[in-house]
């Protein structure tokens, strides 16, 4: 029997992840992502929850713990950088791995590539579907019939729009942007030391990895005028204006993002759909339900992959019901996470001092829930 062709549109971290798996069911899998190579951005993100038994059944959990950044603590600091108390970020109740994204994207792919053809530097312009398949027109390659395709192609998914309509539809902003840069390897002192400075709208992190540290910029402007998401000039500018009068390491760091020449840039949002399928064409990943903020989009991604693969090998020739199976399973996932997500952002980047004060006490408390003593830094 001919194996079912299916395209996966992204190669970040559902794509190669559900191109593995499909593989192993018994379908033929192609990505198309519209870089030249895989994606470098990107801070540390956890694998964790769903993810890690996919990881295991990957045989990759090694490899990532092997890559795994050495982060054990997080310090919050005051807008002047004087420390507040020390959170502790590893806990031996729920196994997690954290790693750089860019180190997740790579393992995934890494397995996949033996198992799927992948084509960089291309995309989807048009899916027109009939009972049979897809005929897919790409930007550089000749058009081609699959029987299923998959939007894999995150927060901006180009797919969604084709199949469902524009991004405004779907796409809510958390009124925050974020913004990242890589950092000099000795930028850090202590590899296991995250720091974390807020300020009312303002978040500041310097995030340790095991080769490139990090700067993360999380912070609340007045919505910003439509732009072109690729004006990088316009990125520079706000992060420079956002973090103007900020003390700490703020200067050097913004510093490093004006000097960057293509630093990351995007404002967060989640992504709500009433439906994550359409006849032949389902969205994964961030594509159908992006949780931005929380960190756990990749954990989601890779959970939804393994949830996908299944589903359709346990409904051969009935992808209407195999994608109805995914959906539900992975709605169960994600809803909690993203009737979270107001409350967090508040919480993350309080508006006001007296919001800071707030999130200081949770921090505390969470700590202290946790049953490992936090450490009240010794000059407060
Ligand atoms: C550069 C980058 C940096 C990120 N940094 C962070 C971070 O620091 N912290 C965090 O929690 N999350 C981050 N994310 C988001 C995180 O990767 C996702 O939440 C999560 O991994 C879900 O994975 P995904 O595969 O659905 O989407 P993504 O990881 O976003 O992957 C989507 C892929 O699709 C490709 N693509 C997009 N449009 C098209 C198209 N039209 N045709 C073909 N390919 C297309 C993209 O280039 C990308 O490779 C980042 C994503 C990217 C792309």
């Amino acid at each position: 029997m001919k194996k079912p062709e299916v395209l996966i549109v992204g190669a970040g971290i559902a794509g190669p992840a559900l191109a593995y798996w499909l593989s192993r069911n018994g379908c033929r899998p192609t990505v198309v992502e519209q870089s030249r190579q895989l994606r470098s951005g990107g801070s540390a993100i956890v694998v964790k929850g769903p993810a890690i038994p996919v990881a295991e059944r990957m045989g990759i959990l090694q490899q990532l713990r092997e890559r795994a950044t050495r982060n054990r603590s997080l310090t919050l600091l005051d807008a002047d950088g004087g420390r507040i108390l020390q959170l502790p970020l590893t806990s031996d109740d729920a196994p997690t791995v954290e790693v750089t994204r860019a180190d997740l994207s790579e393992v995934l792919h890494r397995s996949a590539q033996t198992e799927a053809e992948f084509v960089f530097d291309d995309t989807v312009t048009a899916l027109d579907q009939d009972g049979g398949g897809v005929e897919v027109t790409f930007r550089r390659s000749p058009p081609r019939r699959f029987d299923l395709v998959v939007g894999a192609d995150g927060m901006h998914s180009t797919v969604r729009r084709l199949m469902f309509g524009p991004e405004r539809q779907f796409v809510r902003d958390l009124g925050l942007y974020g913004a990242t840069v890589p950092l000099a390897p000795d930028a850090v002192e202590d590899p296991t030391e995250m720091t974390m400075l807020t300020a009312p709208n303002r978040m500041l992190v310097v995030h340790p990895s095991r080769t490139t540290p990090l700067a993360v910029f999380t912070f609340r402007v007045t919505q910003l005028a439509p732009h072109d998401r690729k004006d990088i000039a316009l990125h520079k500018q706000t992060v420079a204006d956002a973090y103007a009068g900020v003390g700490w390491r703020a200067p050097e760091l913004v510093a490093a993002y004006l000097d960057h020449p293509a630093p990351f840039f995007d404002p967060l949002t989640t992504v709500r759909m009433p439906s994550w399928s359409r006849g032949r064409v389902v969205l994964l990943g961030d594509a159908a339900a992006a949780t931005a903020l929380l960190g756990d989009g990749s954990s989601m991604a890779m959970a939804g992959a393994y949830a996908l693969a299944e589903e359709l090998a346990a409904h051969p020739g009935g992808h209407a019901r195999a994608f109805a199976a995914y959906e539900a399973r992975l709605r169960r996932e994600v809803g909690p996470r993203q009737r979270r997500v107001g409350l967090l952002s508040r919480l993350m980047v309080p508006r006001t001092r007296p919001g800071l004060a707030v999130r200081n006490t949770v921090a505390r408390a969470v700590g202290r829930t946790s049953r490992i003593a936090v450490r009240e830094a010794a000059n407060r």
